[in-house]
């Protein structure tokens, strides 16, 4: 599908921030947050309002009702405004108080009945639609979101990026996998990208170094949740900052351009990105000698009718290749991911040998 996007805000303006509190709690609470951050001139205020939670009991929004205090955010702090929408009923009650953005949370992009029902809800309007990553790494289901709001006719689309579940150990809530939203990037360049620092990380002590990263992956601003009393917060307390600690989060960000027309600079980023090109078809070759070479094995073990695997010699090349890695600077986690991409390739073409109908 050949899309055109137009960016919600202009593409100059970056970081693009949109902060405020997880969820609105109180009028008070909703007002004070706003007023704090209009100082900041953020460009656009969250806050939820119709909260899906993982669990039932938890604090599910204060609905409909904080509507009215987010238009009073508008009145009186001048800032635009956003909010989760999940259903058709959200979209229509959201435009009824002047909301200017409206986002699709995780759990929403999830299910595409409820994104085509917020579609079919927006369909010629002219509201800009932020859509929120799936829960689970499936760029498809995240790309036919985005198809979606665009075929109701907007074109004022973004998405952000608030990272996926993961079962086992990290040290987010939900691990960012920034390859994924790299690719979404390269099918659609012109598409505005924010990263939620605050739902990949779920922790205050990351927050900063996430932004950052995705400042240096040129996304185009920041989602970010601020509360007064982050303690206090009635959703996501772990993960809210004050409205000081959140300035001090955004003076830290360095910017930097994404290219530059320096001559002397093109010519030296040019000689090495030559010698990664040269690295890259060595290792390429490398990788097809090592395939000959399981194929042989291939052959060796089908003719003496022993298996593919003996898990023996797996741990002892992970092991050994663990300790050179580590001295060659290479992280334990990218050695293992790409170990076990060449391990499977190779069982892969063992078995294309193993199981050819020639002697
Ligand atoms: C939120 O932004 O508060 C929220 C519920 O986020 P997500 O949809 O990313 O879980
Ligand atoms: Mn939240």
């Amino acid at each position: 599908m050949n899309m055109q996007f137009e960016p919600i805000a202009p593409k100059s303006k970056r970081p693009f921030i949109i902060a405020g509190p997880c969820s609105a709690e109180t009028e008070g609470q909703v007002m004070a947050t706003a007023k704090a951050l209009a100082e900041q001139n953020i460009d656009l205020f969250r806050a939820g309002i119709w909260k899906p939670r993982t669990r039932p009991g938890s604090f599910e929004g204060v609905g409909k009702e904080g509507l009215s205090w987010l238009k009073r955010v508008k009145e009186e702090t001048g800032l635009k405004v956003t909010t989760e929408v999940a259903k058709a009923d959200h979209v229509y009650e959201a435009l009824k108080y002047g909301i200017d953005v409206l986002w699709l949370g995780a759990r929403t992009t999830v299910n595409p009945f409820s994104v085509q029902e917020i579609a079919d809800a927006v369909s010629g309007m002219d509201i800009p639609v932020l859509i929120k990553n799936p829960i689970n790494p499936d760029l498809p289901l995240w790309m036919g979101a985005i198809e979606r709001i665009y075929k109701a006719g907007i074109t004022k689309i973004g998405v952000i990026h608030r990272g996926f579940s993961f079962h086992g150990e990290t040290k987010f809530r939900n691990v960012p996998r920034w390859q994924l939203a790299i690719e979404l990037k390269r099918n659609f360049p012109d598409l505005m990208m924010i990263c939620d620092n605050s739902h990949i990380c779920g922790r205050r002590d990351l927050l900063q170094e996430v932004a950052q990263e995705a400042m240096d992956l040129n996304y185009d601003g920041i989602m970010t949740e601020v509360h007064p009393r982050p303690d206090e917060a009635w959703s996501d307390a772990a993960q809210q900052i004050t409205p000081d600690t959140f300035r001090d989060l955004v003076s830290s960000l360095v910017l930097r351009q994404e290219n530059s027309d320096d001559v002397e600079y093109l010519a030296h980023i040019d000689d090495l990105r030559q010698k990664i090109d040269e690295i890259d078809d060595d290792l390429l070759k490398l990788l097809g000698s090592r395939m000959k070479v399981s194929e042989k094995i291939g052959e060796y073990k089908k003719r003496n009718n022993i298996a593919i695997l003996q898990t023996s010699r797996w741990n002892e090349i992970l092991d050994q290749v663990m300790v050179k890695a580590n001295a060659e600077g290479l992280s334990e986690g990218f050695v293992n991911t790409f170990l076990r991409a060449i391990h499977q390739e190779s069982i892969d073409h063992q078995e294309k040998v193993m199981n050819s109908q020639e002697a």
